[in-house]
């Protein structure tokens, strides 16, 4: 509960990818509510290829010493010694991410143990739940990372709240029996059952590059944002950490957005999530 408190404080905010000082200056100066510390995005993790590994403690601990923020840093799926270390550092938070290769493809890291919270991907309800279930803090979609296309962020932002609301109309006596369809654990169907929602916060992250973008997201139930690429790899990326702030906050204002949203310059280029090979696809990694 009290690892799921910051996560409650930057509800309505952006958290965005950093790979130096200036950029998380930048970041803080634009209104981010934390940064991700990391030396590639995702889109250059993309493009380059290889085992994408946790970011150098050098690195984190001189952005950690550059804003006030929050700073989070990733650690691979399942690998708990990175997750170890950089709790060590002391960051604010642990992102067991897909971004990077995954080191153990069937379990995820027991995030119960640990002082430092968690967030996790999901796609679905079962896959939110059983990161709630190893003790995450938060969630984030995992979208479609490096891209800067929209639709697997939105597909998996919409089923997650379509199954939270097909349980809050169930019937108690049915819940063992989503459970077990969804793969989750039984308490928290319950819990979804009993309050509605999730109980803990959840992002909407991989493809968001413009302030529409965020607002679309916010719009479907996101709690919050998180943008790898889209700011560091747009054309303007002080105007755009402004602008997609503007737009997060203020979800519904399109003629605020509109304005925020006047000549930025272009976003980052992008790629088609339809014309992307299966093999380089990011969120199902280490699955079927
Ligand atoms: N996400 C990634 C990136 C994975 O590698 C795996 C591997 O099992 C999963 C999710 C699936 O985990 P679960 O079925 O426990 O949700």
């Amino acid at each position: 509960i009290v690892k799921r408190g910051m996560a409650q404080m930057q509800k309505g905010g952006v958290i965005m990818d950093v790979a130096n000082v200036e950029q998380a200056k930048v970041a803080e100066a634009a209104g981010a509510v934390a940064v991700m510390a990391l030396e590639k995005v995702p889109s250059d993790i993309r493009a380059e290829g290889g085992v994408a590994r946790m970011s150098d403690p050098a690195m984190i601990e001189a952005i950690m010493g550059a804003v006030s923020i929050p700073v989070m840093a990733k650690c691979r799926i399942g690998h708990f010694a990175e997750a170890r270390i950089l709790e060590s550092l002391g960051v604010d938070y642990i992102d067991e991410s897909e971004v990077l290769t995954p080191a153990d493809d069937n379990y995820h890291i027991d995030k119960s143990q640990y002082k430092v919270p968690f967030v996790c991907g999901c796609r679905d309800l079962g896959e939110a739940l059983r990161r709630i279930g190893e003790g995450a803090s938060m969630l984030r979609t995992k979208g479609e990372p490096g891209t800067g296309d929209i639709i697997e962020a939105v597909r998996h932002m919409q089923k997650v709240n379509q199954q939270i609301r097909q349980i809050s109309v169930e019937k108690p006596e049915n819940l063992m029996a989503i459970a077990r369809d969804l793969r989750a654990p039984y308490e928290l169907v319950q819990e979804v059952h009993a309050n509605g929602k999730l109980p803990v916060v959840n992002f909407a992250a991989g493809g968001v590059s413009t302030p529409a973008d965020a607002a679309l997201m916010m719009n479907l139930g996101a709690d919050g944002i998180f943008v790898g690429s889209g700011i560091f790899k747009s054309e303007h990326p002080e105007k755009f950490a402004k602008a997609i702030v503007t737009a997060t906050a203020h979800p519904t204002d399109y003629h605020l957005i509109a304005e925020v949203s006047k000549n930025l310059g272009s976003p980052m280029k992008g790629i088609d999530v339809a014309t992307l090979a299966d093999a380089d696809k990011m969120a199902p990694r280490g699955m079927e």
